[in-house]
């Protein structure tokens, strides 16, 4: 039987409506819409989309988006004196900047420029650590976007063999985090480009979770039956097409249920922000954290 296809379009778009009733009661004790500023540097067309698509979200849920665009040839010091004006803006909840930046600009420098408070992206090493404490503040996106489809799919994490395909800061290591946290309470196993063999511990995933950035690696045969595999991964195809990690048409035969790429952690993803945005402003209105 062909698997559920996890549809994160449709997911976020509930999201995004719930989140908006949280997002006029902050609005109403600040006397404005809780305010996301997404900062782009140079004009890399990936990444205006990525914003664009932000941007979108946002209006969904009754929050205000500002684009700071860039030119590619703005300095570090620049940025850095941009974000520090944005870090004190009392009409300013929330700061992204939009990855990649331009060859010479040294990314952590950056990261680390954005104050805690306002660091939607959870990048910051303040956020990264409460994290890892298991007290977090704003969840990092990508990876609270994979719980979230997750849980709003009903598939059972507790106990459960996750495997993570993928160790970077922005999506493997910190997922790795939120699912070992009490309250998911998962198995995690973590591969990598060093992993002895991949298939072996792939095989072993109740749960997959492919964010590789490598079309096609992670193969039908290598899923357990009835596995459920979240595809990360965007990869373009030769044909220019998105594509993600998995194989799509074998895997399906195999899953019991697979996002799809586009449509699936994408959107979500997104969506966090936007909630990021709206609890940043929930913390600066006096309320108590989301549960
Ligand atoms: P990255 O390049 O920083 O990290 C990739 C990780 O995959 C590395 O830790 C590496 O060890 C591992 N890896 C690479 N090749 C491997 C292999 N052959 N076997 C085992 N492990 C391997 O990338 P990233 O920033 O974590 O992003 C991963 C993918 O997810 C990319 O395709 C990116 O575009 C996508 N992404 C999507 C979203 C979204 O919202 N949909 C958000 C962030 C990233």
């Amino acid at each position: 039987m062909a698997a559920r296809v996890l549809d994160g379009k449709a997911i976020a778009a509930d999201f995004l409506m719930a989140l908006k009733e949280r997002s006029a009661s902050v609005a109403e004790r600040l006397g404005r819409q809780p305010h996301l500023v997404a900062v782009l540097v140079g004009d890399d067309p990936a990444s205006r989309v990525y914003v664009r698509n932000k941007e979108r979200a946002a209006e969904k849920a009754d929050v205000r988006s500002t684009l700071l665009t860039l030119p590619s040839s703005t300095s570090e010091t620049d940025l850095v004196s941009r974000l520090q004006a944005l870090n004190v803006d009392p009409k300013v909840d929330g700061v992204l900047v939009q990855l990649p930046l331009p060859k010479g600009i040294h990314e952590p420098a950056i990261l680390r420029a954005v104050s805690p408070d306002k660091d939607v992206d959870c990048f910051h090493p303040l956020n990264v650590g409460l994290l890892a404490e298991g007290s977090p503040f704003l969840l990092p996106c990508t990876p609270a976007a994979v719980l979230e489809i997750l849980r709003r799919s009903n598939v059972p994490l507790e106990g459960a063999n996750v495997v993570v395909v993928g160790r970077s800061n922005i999506v493997g290591k910190p997922l790795a985090l939120l699912l070992i946290q009490k309250e998911v309470g998962a198995t995690v196993t973590v591969c990598h480009t060093q992993t002895r063999n991949l298939a072996e511990e792939v095989r072993r995933g109740d749960v997959v979770v492919a964010a590789a950035g490598r079309a096609g690696l992670i193969t039908a045969e290598m899923l357990k039956p009835g596995a459920v595999v979240i595809d990360v991964g965007t990869n373009r195809g030769a044909d220019g097409r998105l594509v993600g990690d998995v194989d799509f048409q074998a895997a399906v035969d195999v899953a019991s249920a697979i996002s799809p790429v586009p449509g699936g952690v994408g959107p979500m993803t997104c969506a966090l922000v936007v909630r990021n945005t709206v609890e940043a402003a929930a913390r600066r209105a006096g309320f108590k954290a989301a549960s």
